[in-house]
């Protein structure tokens, strides 16, 4: 499968389509050892300009998924054909579906480690994915606050529990920066996605943009508008914008 790798700000994003992207994540699936995925948005790859540790682990990512409308936008401006942006959440959604229907599991690290007194935000995550996946292996869960000195007993606890796909919702560039660490050390886990505040959506305890912000690409506004203490995040996409317009008149020159 052609990734069609393209640098945006000197960062790749796999241009492809969000089928062909399955595509290449059930190969990732059957390959040995681990491989991550990455759902890059306009803020991720501004910090990965400014954080080299973290560029270099998007390049050795085994799928780089264009998740954020800014980047439908640069690819456009910079004359490639991107044509949908990929929703980290939607994708999760269709691996979860894909780990159903093939017998495999997966493990849930990441999120609050309660919701008054209900259990961890994973822990009911797995609860409504196994609502809409009846058939899901969930082999395990885990919250997201935890110590350096407790990642070597939270990676052999996903060791144990066999689990074939890993979840991780540590906000980026943590996630990445974990799956990254210990992609050697991962026995049985073939994969693993950074998923954001995904695990709080399946929870329940975060919404979702209605349909029409979804459809417009305007996730972002709604998130601002019901956490306005995102705005410095948030500014990276102007940011993002005129970096891009920068890189194509340079370009032009
Ligand atoms: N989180 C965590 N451990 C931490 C910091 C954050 O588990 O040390 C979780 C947090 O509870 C939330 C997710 O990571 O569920 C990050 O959410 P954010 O809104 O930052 O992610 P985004 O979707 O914007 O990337």
């Amino acid at each position: 499968m052609n990734l069609n790798r393209t640098p945006i700000l000197g960062i790749p994003i796999d241009m492809i389509t969000k089928e062909d992207a399955f595509a290449v994540f059930e190969g990732l699936m059957e390959r040995p050892g681990f491989d991550m995925i990455v759902t890059p948005n306009s803020e991720i790859v501004v910090n990965a300009t400014e954080d080299a540790q973290l560029a270099a682990l998007i390049e050795k990512a085994g799928l780089i998924i264009p998740d954020g409308i800014g980047l439908v936008y640069a690819s456009k401006i910079l004359g490639h054909d991107l044509s949908e942006r990929i929703t980290g959440i939607d994708f999760l959604t269709e691996i979860l579906g894909y780990l159903e229907r093939t017998g495999k599991s997966v493990y849930l690290l990441g999120s609050k480690p309660d919701v008054e007194g209900r259990g961890s935000v994973a822990e009911l995550a797995a609860n409504a994915m196994r609502e809409r996946f009846p058939g899901l292996i969930v082999a395990g869960t885990h919250h997201g606050y935890f110590g350096q000195d407790d990642e070597a007993a939270i990676v052999e606890e996903i060791n144990a529990s066999r689990a074939d796909f890993l979840c991780v919702a540590l906000g980026s560039p943590k996630q990445e920066k974990f799956m990254d660490k210990y992609r050697d050390a991962f026995t049985s886990t073939r994969c693993g996605i950074g998923v954001g505040g995904s695990l709080d959506v399946w929870a329940g305890t975060v919404q979702r943009a209605p349909e029409f912000y979804q459809k417009h690409g305007l996730e972002w506004l709604y998130r601002f508008i019901k956490q306005p203490s995102r705005l410095p995040r948030m500014m990276k996409l102007p940011v993002f914008m005129l970096k891009v317009i920068a890189q194509k008149n340079r370009r032009n020159k």
